[in-house]
Formats: C-alpha cells, sequence, structure tokens
C-alpha cells in the first residue's frame, strides 16, 4: 500500500474501506494480489452491472484490437460508432417508442449531466435549475450546484448560482406530498424562485440513500414541468441500464422526459457518456459543446455487445433482475425479523435495495464487517447511514445468496460483540 500513499492524494476514497490491492475480477468476483476471494455487492456504484470481464464484452473488445481497429476518433464517424447507433436505435429506442438523439459527452456522469444543464438553459433562454434534496449529480461545479449532499458542498470554494432545491418524494414522510409545495413556489412569482429552465431527478437516489420516488410522484413532476414550460432531466446515469428492472428506470411510471443523462454501465465496464434528448432540442451549433474523449470506440464495441446479448429480449432479462431483486428482498427482510435489535428497514426495487440503520454508524460497520468476510458491499446516504446492495444484474444465484449469507454473518458478529461489550461493562 506504501506506493499509493506516497504518490496518491489524501482525495483517495474507496482504497480507505477496501484496503486491499485488486487484481483480477471474473463476473461477481475479485481476488486481490494474495488470491484472497471478494464477492462484488457494489458493481463499480453501477458501472458493472453485467460483472467484471463479461466474456460477451471481453470478445468483442479482444477481436477489435487484434484487428488493429480504430480506438481513438475524436467524435469522427467509425464502424464501432454506426453499429453502436444502430443498436441503441433498434434494440433500445424504436420498441419503446422512443425518438431521442444523442449526444456523446465527455466519458463521466458528470459531464452528461453539466451537457444536460447548458442545453436545458440555453433552450429555455433562463439559468435556474431546479433539483431535489439529496440528489447526486456529480462533482464538476455545474454537477455540484444540483447535488444535495453538504459534504461535497462546502460553501467556501465554490459558487452554485442559480440552483434550487426542493422536497424530494417522501422528505417531509409519508403524509406530505411534497408537489404541492413545489408547484405553489412556481404558482407564485413572488416566492423567491426563478421559473428554472429544467428539473433534474433521479427515479431512485442511489447515493442520496436509496429514496424511490412513486410513480405518481413522477407523473406529478412530468405534470408540472408541463404546466410551466420546463424541461425535465431524468439523470438516469446509475438507475439506468436495467438496474430496476427495466432498460430505463423511468419506463415504470411511464414518464417521457426531454433529457436523459446516462453514464456508467452503457460502457459495459468502460467510460462512456451520453446524453439523450428530444430532437427539437437538439439546438447546438457543429462543435459548440465538444471534447477529446467524447465516445470512447472500446465502450462502443463493448457497449454494443452488452445491448445485443441482454436486451435483445429486454422482458427475459427484465424477469431475471427482478427475480434476483426478489432473492436479495426476501433474504435481507429475513435477516433483519431475525436480528430486530439492529432496527434495519429494508427499501428498493429491482436489484437496488438499501437498508436504513436507526444507529447511523451501524451500516459502515457491517461494510466494513462484510469486507472482512469478502464481500465488497458500500454505504449510501448523506450519513452513510444506508448500506446499498448493488450486485451485478447477471450474479449468479448461487453466489447472491453466499453474498448474503456473508453480511447476515457480518451482522450477526457485529451484535454479539456489542452484547459482549454491554455485558463487560456491566460487569
Ligand atoms: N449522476 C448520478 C445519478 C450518479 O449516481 C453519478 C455517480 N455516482 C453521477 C451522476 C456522476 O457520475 P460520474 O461519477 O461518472 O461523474
Amino acid at each position: 500500500m506504501r506506493i499509493f500513499e506516497e504518490m496518491e492524494s489524501e482525495v483517495r476514497g474507496y482504497v480507505r474501506s477496501f484496503p486491499v490491492i485488486f487484481d483480477v475480477a471474473q463476473g461477481s468476483l475479485f481476488y486481490d494480489e494474495h488470491g484472497n476471494r471478494f464477492i462484488d455487492f457494489f458493481s463499480g456504484a453501477g458501472t458493472l452491472n453485467y460483472g467484471h470481464n463479461n466474456p460477451i464484452i471481453s470478445e468483442a473488445l479482444i477481436d477489435y484490437l487484434q484487428k488493429e481497429r480504430i480506438v481513438h476518433a475524436l467524435d469522427k464517424a467509425t464502424v464501432a460508432k454506426r453499429e453502436f447507433l444502430r443498436t441503441l436505435r433498434d434494440v433500445i429506442l424504436a420498441p419503446r417508442n422512443l425518438k431521442y438523439k444523442v449526444q456523446f459527452t465527455g466519458p463521466t456522469g458528470t459531464n452528461a449531466v453539466e451537457t444536460a444543464l447548458k442545453l436545458a438553459r440555453m433552450v429555455k433562454r433562463r439559468s435556474n435549475i431546479l433539483a431535489f434534496t439529496n440528489g447526486y449529480h456529480g462533482l464538476t461545479m455545474g454537477s455540484l450546484a444540483v447535488t444535495g449532499n453538504s459534504f461535497y458542498r462546502d460553501e467556501s470554494y465554490g459558487v452554485r448560482h442559480n440552483t434550487d432545491f426542493m422536497p424530494y418524494d417522501g422528505y417531509h414522510g409519508p403524509d406530505i406530498d411534497t408537489l404541492t409545495y413545489l408547484r405553489r413556489y412556481l404558482e407564485d412569482q413572488s416566492s423567491g424562485i426563478d421559473l428554472p429552465a429544467a428539473i433534474i431527478v433521479e427515479t431512485v437516489q442511489g447515493e442520496g440513500g436509496v429514496n424511490l420516488a412513486s410513480d405518481e410522484w413522477l407523473r406529478g413532476v412530468e405534470r408540472i414541468c408541463l404546466d410551466f414550460d420546463i424541461l425535465l432531466i431524468v439523470d438516469d446515469i446509475q438507475m439506468g441500464n436495467g438496474r430496476t428492472g427495466p432498460f430505463f428506470s423511468f419506463e415504470r411510471s411511464g414518464i417521457s422526459p426531454d433529457l436523459v443523462t446516462f453514464s456508467k454501465s452503457i460502457g459495459g465496464g468502460l467510460p462512456l457518456a451520453l446524453l439523450f434528448m428530444r430532437s427539437e432540442l437538439d439546438q447546438w451549433h457543429p462543435g459548440e459543446h465538444t471534447g477529446t474523449f467524447r465516445g470512447n470506440n472500446l465502450a462502443f464495441v463493448a457497449a454494443a455487445a452488452a445491448l445485443n446479448h441482454y436486451w435483445e429480449n429486454p422482458g427475459e432479462f427484465t424477469a431475471t433482475i427482478n427475480h434476483k431483486g426478489n432473492i436479495v428482498a426476501t433474504e435481507v427482510n429475513r435477516i433483519l425479523e431475525s436480528y430486530p435489535e439492529c432496527g434495519g428497514k429494508l427499501r428498493g426495487v429491482g436489484m437496488v435495495w438499501g437498508v436504513e440503520f436507526p444507529n447511523t454508524d451501524f451500516a459502515s460497520q457491517v461494510s466494513h464487517e462484510a469486507f472482512k468476510n469478502g464481500v465488497v458491499i458500500e454505504t449510501a446516504g448523506a450519513q452513510s447511514h444506508v448500506l446499498k446492495f448493488f450486485p451485478a444484474l447477471t450474479i449468479d444465484e448461487e453466489l447472491l445468496r453466499e453474498g448474503l449469507a456473508r453480511i447476515e454473518q457480518a451482522i450477526v458478529s457485529l451484535l454479539s460483540e456489542k452484547k459482549d461489550r454491554l455485558a463487560g461493562a456491566i460487569e
């Protein structure tokens, strides 16, 4: 570990939570350099929905490289890009009756978000954007301005002009409809909230703590956008690519966003980000929003292989995702019922589940203990108080159950340690 401490900035994050040197990875397993085995319940924060080194993807990449086909081409036309665009149109957009145009942005999620915010402001000639409490949209300055978590939002070094936050679904508890509040602010021209160019929303807040918006609430946001001539941006960077069951997370609610930001698993594990936009919003001049790494040909190859393989028959893949998600939900509920003293509450959909514990440190302790037991699982939420179950969509059932059993062992050993400490204190 010494070279990392010597050379790499203090900004290092995940290496502190999972302090081993990883080397080999296949599917939902990875191994450190000494051959220790870990089950992956984190999936690169949603980048590895198809698992590590998925052979369908790796074989396509190896073949492409061996034939010396083009890797970097700025945004020039390539055969790899053509195949990806055709696949995106025929396998994903057309069957869903979506007529989006697509813009390749810089390769990470935050680039897609920046692009969406910029385009929305340009088209509407308005500067304000509304975001929601606990939203996470990235950490470059524009995206940071619509990200809620105070850990990332030190007022002293940055500006975040022209964004306002509104309460997400359930923010004030189950009995308060937060959309009444939002609508009132927009209706009242003296509310202090400028009419926004766009509202940006996640259908399920991943980093924010696995908070689910109801279908009704999402339709309500869309209604408000239509009533006030505001663009609706769905940030599907983490919840897209099948994470919640269907390919796009907003499919369940039937809404039609004007803009959709997309990244993470679309590149099959390689960096790729894009913005879907209704064609009339495509008001860019040629080259007006540019960048060196827009559209990575290796990621196009990986993406086309994954889309063709998994999404040709979406019903089947979605059913598998939901089936595995049910295993997670059933098993985690059983664990929570067996150990009521931890007070955990489960929520989620598809293959994204979170358990919130009343003791805000407990989720981090479980993550730490589970790692000792050979499982990589992360926390989410403003206080890292939610344990987030995020395995690859392709994980084997057996491995999924093994991972869950190992997490249960972690919970049991933490609870018995706690009991021992209490008993020690009483003696
Ligand atoms: N939006 C959402 C919903 C995300 O979950 C993330 C990353 N966790 C981002 C944007 C930013 O993506 P990136 O880290 O690739 O910039």
